[in-house]
């Protein structure tokens, strides 16, 4: 099994979306010291292609929305490891700011990655997936729309990079059948935000786990060794028996 880890911001904002820069920089060290490495969904697709299986002693650090500080913040701290990470970046914002929708309490405006910074990391060996062009909730939009966002980004972004976009993450983790149709056809592999490590499941549909909730060194090096598998069940049952109540489907 592989954690996929989900990342957004890297501030000190303390908003939900936030991990500061110091608890960042602590995660990579303990990971580093207990012999595992940070590396990108593509590298871990290729060695599950190869092997038939998920990498050892991995954990995929993936970053949503492409915020610049992942550039200032947790480019350095992936670097002083020999780490390796994806970016999904929202082709429409680059160069932009955080404007998708209004930022979660505490975050503010943010400044997103600069094309110039986007073309660097992947040249670093960051790999830049795609996140949409505009940051829709998939669900609302018609396949011709949904394809539009999806394809289009990534052309957005290859036309940047010079490289092919193998990976994908939904927009607020808010996907359908139709959404799931268009990944699965363009993508190599797709990132929901369901709150569990990555086994068998089809690769449009991998599920991440959300740094927010396991900050502490101690919780991470206890998620990646498995030791954590029934207590993010038990939170899913919770989050599931959460949104029944308030009437929202997933
Ligand atoms: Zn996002």
């Amino acid at each position: 099994m592989l954690a996929i880890l989900t990342y957004h911001s890297i501030d000190d904002s303390g908003s939900v979306v936030s991990i500061a820069p110091r608890t960042f920089a602590e995660q990579m060290q303990a990971l580093a010291e207990a012999g595992f490495r940070g590396i990108s969904m593509r590298e871990a697709l290729a060695h599950r292609q190869a092997n038939r299986r998920w990498p050892e002693r991995c954990a995929v650090l993936t970053f949503d929305d492409g915020f610049a500080n992942f550039y200032e913040s947790a480019m350095p701290e992936i670097a002083r490891h020999n780490f390796t990470a994806t970016v999904f970046v929202i082709s429409g914002h680059v160069e932009g700011r955080n404007d998708w929708d209004a930022p979660p309490a505490g975050l503010g405006s943010q400044r997103m990655l600069t094309w110039a910074q986007v073309k660097e990391l992947a040249e670093q060996g960051i790999e830049i997936g795609a996140h949409t062009r505009t940051h829709p909730d998939l669900r609302r939009l018609s396949k011709p729309e949904i394809e539009a966002e999806i394809t289009g980004c990534c052309s957005d972004i290859s036309e940047r990079i010079g490289q092919a976009v193998e990976s994908f993450a939904y927009p607020y983790g808010y996907l359908n059948r139709q959404a799931e149709e268009v990944a699965q056809q363009e993508m190599t592999a797709a990132c929901t935000t369901e709150l569990c490590r990555a086994d068998g499941e089809p690769l449009h549909l991998l599920p991440r786990v959300d740094m927010y909730y396991l900050q502490s060194p101690p919780q991470l090096l206890s998620l990646v060794a498995g030791k954590l598998d029934g207590y993010l069940k038990l939170r899913r049952w919770g989050r599931t028996a959460r949104q029944i109540m308030l009437g929202r489907g997933r």
